[in-house]
């Protein structure tokens, strides 16, 4: 079992995550670009066409705006866009792809595309590692570095879109990192992403673990984007076998949260559950977790476990997955299976990192 760290000091070593010195373009409003450009002596109007440029064109170096004047190209070439660069690739036969990218101090953090159909979802990471150690997530077994700052989460949508060359439609947090202990940035990402790269908020899912009070204080932003909540246990003894803050947070205070969410806001909340074999996929826990939604305006996402090499846990088989799924509908729980994509390309989210860094 994982050492017990507070809360506090979780968030304390979040907090004091190197934050880079140069504020970089990516991130910014049509305003705030206009009014930068006017700070370098241009007219206004240029900070449309930057802003058409950065979001839509890809644009890394302000060297290569054709339709900024030469001189001014020139001067400006060393200006920080706040783009990251692609260190490492990986397609899986059903199209999902991978990317490794490395942030302007030489950090590693995990990005995927996942095309169906319809759409276009990209997984976005918002911390290199993870403070969480939760018991069955590479992510957690590699630690915690830092926060993402904003421009860093943006850009991984930006790579997807122009790597797919096609329009992300959808985006969920539930790459690398906890999006909660990173709240100011990942709004920030969150209205820069729909106001300047144009992606529907909701269209857009956080998925956070829980940390006490944040549940409450997001829904206080009247975002329209999906709260989804790591729950995977039906009671307090398993939660925290699995996840180590829930020694600090208690599962029936988060879920006293979580219905204050649904009042304050009027959507329904998303509850994801990793089966893993014979430790949380019994009848009986399906029952248990039935009874804690009962009357809640909620949807449960059941994850089948991806198996991650720090642990020996295992998936269940489909005949054990499909009884937990009828455990919860013959209660009347609204209830999907997750479909496992990407597989080929290197398994779980936080994997690929691990096997790839230090090449
Ligand atoms: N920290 C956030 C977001 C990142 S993880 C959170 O916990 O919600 C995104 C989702 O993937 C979470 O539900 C997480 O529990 C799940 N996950 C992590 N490792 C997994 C694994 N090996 N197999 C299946 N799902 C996993």
């Amino acid at each position: 079992m994982s050492p017990v760290i507070s809360l506090e000091q979780i968030q304390a070593i979040a907090d004091s995550s190197v934050t880079l010195p140069q504020v970089p373009l990516l991130g910014m409003s049509v305003a705030e670009l206009s009014d930068w450009v006017q700070q370098h002596g241009q007219p206004a109007y240029r900070g449309k066409q930057l802003h058409q440029w950065l979001y839509q064109q890809g644009g890394r170096s302000l060297a290569d705006i054709s339709v900024f004047p030469k001189q001014w190209r020139a001067d400006l070439a060393d200006v920080n866009v706040g783009r990251s660069a692609l260190h490492y690739r990986s397609e899986a036969p059903d199209g999902t792809v991978k990317f490794l990218l490395k942030l302007a101090d030489g950090r590693i953090i995990e990005t995927v595309g996942i095309p169906t159909e319809k759409r276009l979802t990209v997984c976005v990471s918002s911390q290199v590692g993870c403070p969480m150690a939760c018991d069955f997530c590479a992510t957690g077994k590699g630690g915690f570095t830092r926060n993402l700052a904003q421009h860093e989460i943006i850009d991984q949508v930006l790579t997807v879109q122009e790597d797919f060359g096609q329009r992300v439609s959808n985006i969920v947090f539930m790459g690398m990192g906890e999006p909660l202990l990173n709240s100011e940035n990942v709004l920030g990402a969150v209205r820069s992403l729909n106001t300047d790269v144009g992606i529907g908020q909701r269209l857009m899912t956080i998925s956070t673990v829980g940390i006490p009070g944040r549940i409450q204080r997001l829904a206080q932003h009247q975002l329209q984007v999906t709260l989804a909540i790591s729950l995977h246990a039906s009671n307090q003894a398993l939660r925290e076998q699995l996840i180590p803050s829930a020694r600090q947070y208690p599962l029936a205070a988060l879920l006293a949260e979580c219905r204050e969410y649904v009042q304050v806001t009027g959507r329904r909340v998303t509850f994801e559950y990793v089966l893993l074999a014979d430790v949380n996929d019994r009848p009986e826990h399906a029952l248990e977790l039935a009874e804690h939604l009962q009357g809640f305006q909620s949807h449960v996402n059941l994850i089948p476990y991806n198996p991650i090499s720090e642990v020996d846990y295992q998936c269940p088989s489909d005949r054990r997955i499909q009884a937990f799924v009828d455990g919860l509908k013959s209660r009347h729980i609204a209830v999907s299976v997750r479909r496992a994509r990407g597989l080929a390309a290197d398994a779980a989210c936080g994997q690929l990192r691990a096997s790839r860094e230090l090449k």
